[in-house]
């Protein structure tokens, strides 16, 4: 094959999905893989899901694109139904995660500067964290892979070890503006944080003047069962990004607020061609047509469980294979034994894709829409592929 005229910049598996119908991807070759990596978090009502196909369809024939410089009805509803769904008060939409972590640090920094504090523009973040790869994200995630070769990092973000509540509170000083953290981290390896912690974080916060920001850009929409993970802690953020899932594959994202945290935002400061056009803004309303219908989240919430038992059953039959079963909802990690690539591409044989994530663990993130019944075929896939594993095994140490 020629060489691609693609930037080089991804690894690709040698696979080409035609199509989609709710939980499977179809190649051009007529094969069906059990699709529950849903594009890393984001297809969350499933493929070609007839009210989105509608949704994007019926805006698609009226108007594509206006730009912020007029009103634009979508998403004046779309930020009025997340405020009266969460703690926030104010919407600013973007087009991926990146930015609606851009957002949100500049967010924080401006309502601390209009309060007379410019000095308070550092934000604390946590090792293994993952906020995007824009300049300043890949420094707030602070990984030297992510960062290296691309010049100074960016100023004002200081990290702490996961879970160090003593390193979190002597990092904190008179520059210290923000606490910015995933409720789970996903790249990280599906590392959940305690609920304790949170509440930790909450309070300190309250306690110093520092604004909470969660990132829940994989997290959210329903992904943990909960309409968003820090509802888990009982507690709530100051600011919060969220993309992924609210888009059910059309990309955007979001920054949320209360009006306190977005107070220093004002006419001219912050701006997006693209963020809230009209397509996203059907998309993202049809997407919370369905997340927010009864006794959605609660049947997440009951399939989440048969995966999770299931995968449990799973990890004690093949103890050299399974080390352990961690995450929320359907942000399900299994912690790989074998190298988690092995496992990963020992599902693909099985015609199911999963999606890789660091501390060798395998996510497990099928659409929320998946029934209980999609998921017993999920875990008999598993169940197959880590037969071949531990044959293997056996028949390298004989
Ligand atoms: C994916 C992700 C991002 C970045 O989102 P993009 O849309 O790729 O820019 C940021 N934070 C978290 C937690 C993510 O999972």
């Amino acid at each position: 094959m020629a060489e691609s005229a693609l930037f080089d910049t991804f690894a690709r598996a040698p696979l080409r999905f035609e199509r989609g119908e709710g939980v499977w991807l179809v190649t051009e070759s007529g094969e069906r893989y059990l699709d529950f990596g849903a594009g890393v978090a984001v297809t969350s009502c499933g493929h070609a899901n007839p009210h989105l196909v509608e949704a994007l369809k019926s805006q698609a024939e009226k108007v594509w694109h206006l730009s912020n410089l007029y009103e634009i009805p979508e998403q004046e509803r779309l930020a009025r139904r997340l405020v009266d769904a969460t703690f926030a008060d104010k919407a600013f939409f973007t087009n991926s995660g990146a930015e609606a972590l851009e957002c949100a640090i500049k967010t924080a920094r401006r309502y601390h500067y209009s309060k007379g504090h410019p000095e308070k523009f550092h934000i604390i973040t946590f090792e293994g964290a993952f906020h995007g790869r824009t300049i300043a994200t890949i420094a707030a995630g602070g990984q030297e892979k992510y960062m290296e070769g691309f010049g100074p990092k960016a100023e004002g973000f200081d990290q702490v070890p996961f879970g160090d509540l003593d390193a979190l509170n002597a990092a904190i000083n008179e520059n210290t503006g923000a606490l910015l953290i995933e409720p789970i981290q996903g790249e990280g390896g599906v590392r959940p944080v305690p609920k304790e912690f949170m509440r930790e974080l909450r309070r300190i916060c309250d306690e110093k003047g520092l604004l909470l920001i969660l990132d829940e850009v994989q997290t959210g929409v329903g992904r943990t069962g909960k309409l968003f993970a820090h509802e888990w802690a009982g507690i709530t953020p100051d600011i919060m990004a969220i993309a992924k899932g609210i888009g059910g594959g059309f990309p955007f994202g979001a920054c949320l607020a209360t009006a306190e945290a977005a107070s220093g935002m004002k006419p001219g400061i912050h701006g997006t061609t693209y963020g809230g056009n009209p397509l996203a803004m059907a998309c993202g309303n049809a997407v919370l047509d369905i997340v927010l219908a009864d006794g959605f989240l609660e049947n997440v919430r009951d399939v989440a469980l048969v995966f999770r038992q299931g995968l449990a059953a799973l990890k004690d039959r093949f103890p050299t294979v399974i080390e352990d079963i961690r995450g929320e909802g359907l942000l399900l990690g299994i912690k790989a034994k074998v190298p988690a690539g092995d496992l990963i591409s020992g599902m693909r044989d099985q015609h199911m894709l999963a999606v890789m994530a660091g501390d060798n663990v395998v996510r497990i993130l099928p659409p929320l829409v998946v029934t209980a019944e999609e998921a017993r075929e999920g875990l008999r896939r598993i169940e197959r592929a880590a037969e071949v594993l531990s044959a293997e095994q056996l028949k390298k140490s004989a």
